[in-house]
């Protein structure tokens, strides 16, 4: 089997992409929060909140870390046996779910490839916040229960194996063919980076101009 294609993105790329969808975002979700995941999560969080107000205070958008790693699936792992891949590394501090209840909280990753890493995350802070609203009376608990949505920079366009539920806003800045995304942060030299991704981009553009 030959080498994946790469796709190499630039901070640049990254940047303009997260300013496109921060208006959508802005206007149909209104996050009060960020739940950056770990770490490819942080650097566009940090992106979005430049684009992004409190929608009440105006104020920054305070962000919350949380760390996940995804092990590969052993063969024959069935989707119910999905969260058993994803390994916690970091989570909310103290009463996590104190810190969700009545808020508009935004997950945000990197990329979304299998899907597995985002159905962890939101399953476990919901859980986190049903676990919270028990200590209140039933008639407090559907106003104080977290709305969430998703941001992820780039969505590979694949068959997904964890899966989201219908009614959480789900944000892509980009959609990309199923290929290995190299970001900025990972690599040491990032001129050579910068270089070989305009190498790449002009490799395209002459490309599309043959057809
Ligand atoms: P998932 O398969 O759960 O959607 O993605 C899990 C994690 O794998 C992502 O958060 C990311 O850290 C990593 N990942 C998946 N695809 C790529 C990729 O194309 N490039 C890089 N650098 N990381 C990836």
């Amino acid at each position: 089997m030959g080498e994946p294609e790469h796709l190499r993105s630039t901070y640049n790329d990254i940047h303009n992409i997260i300013r496109g969808t921060s208006n959508k975002i802005a206007s149909e979700f209104k996050p009060d929060m960020f739940i950056a995941i770990g770490g490819g999560g942080f650097f566009p969080a940090r992106v979005l909140r430049t684009f992004l107000k409190d929608p009440s205070t105006k104020k920054n958008i305070p962000i919350q870390a949380i760390g996940l790693s995804l092990y590969e699936s052993l063969p024959g792992t069935t989707v119910e046996q999905l969260n058993g891949e994803v390994v916690r590394t970091q989570w909310l501090g103290p009463d996590p779910g104190k810190r969700l209840l009545g808020r508009r909280a935004l997950i945000i990753d990197e990329v979304d490839d299998t899907r597995k890493t985002l159905q962890y995350a939101l399953n476990e802070l919901q859980k986190d916040v049903e676990a919270e609203l028990q200590l209140l009376p039933e008639s407090e608990r559907d106003s104080k229960r977290t709305k969430f949505a998703v941001f992820v920079v780039h969505n590979k366009l694949k068959p997904k194996l964890g899966k989201l539920p219908p009614n959480i806003p789900y944000f892509a800045g980009a959609e990309v063919e199923d290929v290995w995304l190299d970001y900025p942060w990972e690599v040491i030299d990032i001129e050579e980076h910068d270089r070989l991704a305009k190498e790449d981009e002009e490799r395209k553009n002459i490309t599309v101009d043959e057809h």
